[in-house]
């Protein structure tokens, strides 16, 4: 086996402990900002790094929502809240979510998108089609009631790419290009199926930014720009980075809020809005990474802890 495929398993090792210790964590009472805190920590801990800053994203929202540094959401005992983390090992990340419904009312929802988590990765091996994948992702949550996210889906990861190019769409007559790959031995992909109550079956974009990536190194004016910039070609690459982590890296909000801005402003960066149901209804999710063998696709992590 390779040295790339080794670091995907290692850091699904590691992946495997976090989802261990997320029963632990996430609970009624508890802070957004301290859990996502506490599971980059464990990451770290492990010898590895987060290969994207943790999302959890709590009822409507879909993805992409982390918590700022004065995040005062607590959990509450209604809340539906996916946990999407990723651990990186030399680039190669471990994604993986799951979804944990405080309530216990939303545990079709929550089996339909592990149905079609499992019933995708069962049916992935070297020869199959791409959009053979989205159909069963789809007719699984279909078949419980549900409407899949058309518009979210799973994703090749190459090392330091985390979406390295083909996309796996949760619906199987979308128009992506990428619905005609065939799986070849050796490919690594992250699977997510999501599922929502409502009608449209749609994310949208909303105004809230606390991811960012490197998009291409330009000149900047600002002198905070330069610095932060310097910083996340150093620490971060081209993984996915959190603005809490620039302020504590800084140790000022101000001058990484500036900063921010202007790279963004200059295209130096990629932004991921927080993404949210557009009809505002409960949304679902499982996700794990895969490595793509002889007879079929091996999960880095035992598929039943997601
Ligand atoms: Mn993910
Ligand atoms: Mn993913």
């Amino acid at each position: 086996m390779n040295d790339e495929l080794e670091s995907f398993i290692e850091a699904g090792k590691i992946a495997e402990k976090v989802l261990r210790e997320i029963p632990h964590l996430v609970y009624d009472g508890q802070s957004l900002l301290d859990i996502a805190g506490t599971i980059e920590k464990i990451i770290i801990d492990n010898g590895a790094i987060p290969g994207f800053p943790v999302n959890l994203s709590v009822n409507q929202y879909a993805a992409h929502y982390t918590p700022s540094l004065d995040e005062k959401t607590v959990l509450n005992s209604e809340d539906v809240i996916k946990i999407d983390f990723g651990v990186s090992i030399n680039g190669c990340v471990a994604d993986q979510a799951t979804t944990v419904d405080l309530s216990g009312k939303h545990e079709l929802q929550v089996k339909a998108v592990r149905n079609a988590l499992s019933s995708a990765v069962e049916n992935i091996k070297p020869g199959a089609k791409v959009e053979e994948i989205s159909k069963h992702i789809e007719d699984e949550i279909v078949k419980l009631g549900f409407k899949p996210i058309s518009n979210l889906g799973g994703h090749m990861i190459k090392p330091y790419l985390l979406h390295a190019g083909i996309f796996v769409p949760n619906i199987s007559n979308s128009n992506d290009p990428s619905s005609e790959y065939v799986f070849k031995e050796g490919d690594v992909f992250a699977i997510e199926p999501f599922a929502t109550s409502g009608e449209t079956g749609k994310v949208a974009d909303t105004d809230k930014v606390e991811i960012f990536s490197l998009k291409q190194v330009r000149n900047v004016r600002l002198n905070a720009s330069r610095k932060i910039l310097a910083h996340i070609l150093q620490k971060y690459s081209t993984l996915p980075f959190a603005r809490r982590w620039l302020q504590q890296d800084f140790k000022s909000k101000v001058i990484v809020n500036a900063g921010l801005r202007e790279l963004v402003r200059n295209d130096v960066l990629f932004k991921y809005p927080v993404l949210k149901d557009v009809d505002n209804q409960i949304i679902t999710q499982a996700e794990v990474t895969s490595i793509v063998e002889k007879d079929g696709a091996k999960p880095i992590v035992p598929i039943s802890l997601v």
